[in-house]
């Protein structure tokens, strides 16, 4: 008997990145990770798991959603009344208590992600400033990989260096940001918008080619320059942007012109079912899905990936980076809110929200993000996301899987919400369903193969072994929602929903080479303007409970 050797027999393996589809295939993992069957046929595993009859496939990666760092510190401060009614995680012998609602605890998350058989997941905005707190809250939510996306749209700092046309300086400040927050991808949200708001009373960039104050840049040239500069730094991940005018009826020719203003380099359009309307002048009856030109252009361009920001009807608490945002939200509902500025880089808001079937806006939300999934050709371009907790939690994501797997069920939904969806979207047409491949594709594979994450997203040799094996079940979401089991590096941590181990995950993160010359000119910049000194803002190796580098890529 091999000792740590541990054998998942007889599944029905889904590895869209090694073609395997749906064969039956056994797996060998040790040390965390999947390795070749032994040479010798008389060698026996430690252990053995009997798969016959279940699904496998690699573990879930949330590649967009907002679960640590102090935007959804106060997001949970702010929702008691969620916090009171909501069921909460109870502990056990090793595992942590925790709260629910719409921004669940640090430990709620980890448990959830782990139970729902996702094993990586990252926080989609954290300004640099706040980069300790995500850290801290990541040590405290267990059983998943995370990392997170740096803010950068609004960075005084990268604006002077665009402004002033100097290529060398921004690359060098990117790469210098994302080793010092320790952080793994850079992240435009509205795009100079968020600066406007700060000097305008409800102020915000209507157009691409609107000027910053001051700085005499736009966010057309803001996106240009970053996706230009991630490229060259080939940074596992592309840029990935939250673009101008969210959730504004017309919005969709700014998401055209925003993927028009990459000229060619990666972009990662996130949330796009927020950013795909038509129609406009304030009147809602206008307002339409634009989702079938964009996604031809989607279609037509393999530099942009997307993911949906899929809406789903309930209460929610919407979170962002976008400022504006967040106080034209509150406009609208007329709920609290929360608007915080970050010295030099960024904003945030929050605010409540509630979806419901019967609005005509809000059905039409849904439907978009249905649209996009459906009218992407390439599924390893469009990614499976809610913006937990924008559009819903990640707890819908089995749902969400019906609705794309099995169009019957899907009709029988629309047929509940707001009829005014009918002549405005074109979702009622819509009659492809998805595989189990494709659903691989989108929840996993498709992910990890945008994030340059080599050893995730597929069960090949050297893969993490994070796997996770379903019970087949004709209804989708119920196959979806209860994982048989998790397993997360070689250690089974869930069965039938039960947490059974609750490891700490990595934190990934990129530390890109930069020209060291530039450290001086930075720290000037820190001590004329920022209140915190230069030397105390990096974050130190050490600080980090269990980092992991994530190599750039050889090539783009
Ligand atoms: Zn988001």
């Amino acid at each position: 008997m091999t000792e740590s050797l541990f054998k998942i027999s007889g599944g029905y393996v889904y590895d869209p990145k090694n073609e395997i589809d749906g064969q039956v295939k056994d797996l060998w993992v040790q040390d965390g990770k999947i390795v070749e069957p032994p040479t010798d046929p008389t060698t026996r595993p430690s252990k053995t798991l009997n798969a016959t009859g279940f699904v496998v496939m690699p573990g879930g990666i949330d590649m967009h959603c907002h679960i640590a760092g102090p935007k959804v510190n106060t997001a949970r401060k702010m929702r008691p009344e969620e916090k009171r009614q909501a069921e909460p995680v109870e502990r056990s012998a090793i595992s942590h208590s925790g709260t629910m609602g719409s921004v669940p605890s640090t430990f709620a998350t980890g448990y959830k992600y782990a139970g729902l058989g996702y094993t990586t997941a990252f926080d989609a905005a954290v300004p640099p400033l706040s980069a300790r707190h995500a850290h801290e809250e990541f040590e405290d939510t267990p059983c998943i990989d995370k990392g997170f996306y740096v803010l950068m749209g609004n960075n005084h700092y990268i604006m002077k260096a665009i402004q002033e046309h100097e290529p060398e300086r921004l690359r060098s400040f990117v790469a210098w940001l994302l080793g010092a927050s320790k952080g793994f991808a850079a992240k435009l949200v509205n795009p100079g918008g968020v600066e406007v708001w700060k000097h305008h009373q409800a102020g915000n960039v209507n157009t691409v080619d609107q000027e910053v104050d001051f700085y005499n840049v736009t966010p057309r040239h803001i996106i240009r320059e970053m996706s230009r500069t991630v490229d060259e730094l080939r940074l596992p991940h592309s840029v990935h942007i939250h673009c101008n005018n969210l959730g504004l009826p017309g919005n969709w020719t700014t998401t055209l012109e925003t993927m028009q203003a990459l000229e060619g380099h990666r972009g990662h359009i996130t949330h796009i079912q927020f950013h795909s309307y038509g129609g406009g002048d304030g009147d809602e009856d206008t307002l339409n899905s634009k989702v079938t030109p964009l996604a031809e252009y989607v279609n037509s361009h393999e530099n942009i990936t997307v993911d949906v920001g899929q809406v789903m009807f309930g209460e929610t608490t919407s979170m962002t980076g976008d400022g504006p945002l967040g106080y034209f939200l509150h406009n609208i509902y007329g709920t609290k809110w929360f608007s915080s500025d970050t010295e030099l880089e960024s904003g945030c808001g929050i605010a409540p929200i509630k979806y419901r079937n019967k609005s005509l806006v809000h059905a039409l939300q849904w439907a978009i993000g249905l649209e996009w999934y459906l009218q992407v050709h390439d599924p390893w371009r469009v990614v499976m996301s809610t913006d937990h907790p924008n559009g819903g939690s990640f707890l819908a994501y089995p749902q969400i899987i019906r609705l794309l797997m099995d169009r019957t069920y899907r009709q029988d939904v629309l047929k509940t919400v707001n009829p005014g969806i009918r002549e405005r979207s074109s979702l009622p047409d819509l009659d492809r369903e998805y595989t189990l491949n494709e659903i691989a594709i989108i929840t996993r594979a498709g992910p990890a193969k945008i994030l340059g994450l080599t050893n995730k997203g597929h069960l090949g040799i050297g893969a993490d072994a994070d796997i996770t094996i379903y019970a087949p079940h004709e209804n989708k979401e119920t196959m979806f929602e209860l994982p048989r089991y998790v397993i997360k590096s070689g250690q089974v941590i869930v069965e039938d929903g039960e947490i059974r181990e609750t490891l700490n995950g990595h934190t990934l993160h990129v530390a890109p080479d930069y020209d060291r010359d530039v450290e001086e000119n930075i720290a000037d910049w820190f001590e004329q303007y920022y209140s915190i000194r230069f030397r105390n803002y990096p974050v130190s190796d050490g600080y980090l409970h269990k980092p992991q580098k994530v190599a750039c890529r050889s090539n783009i």
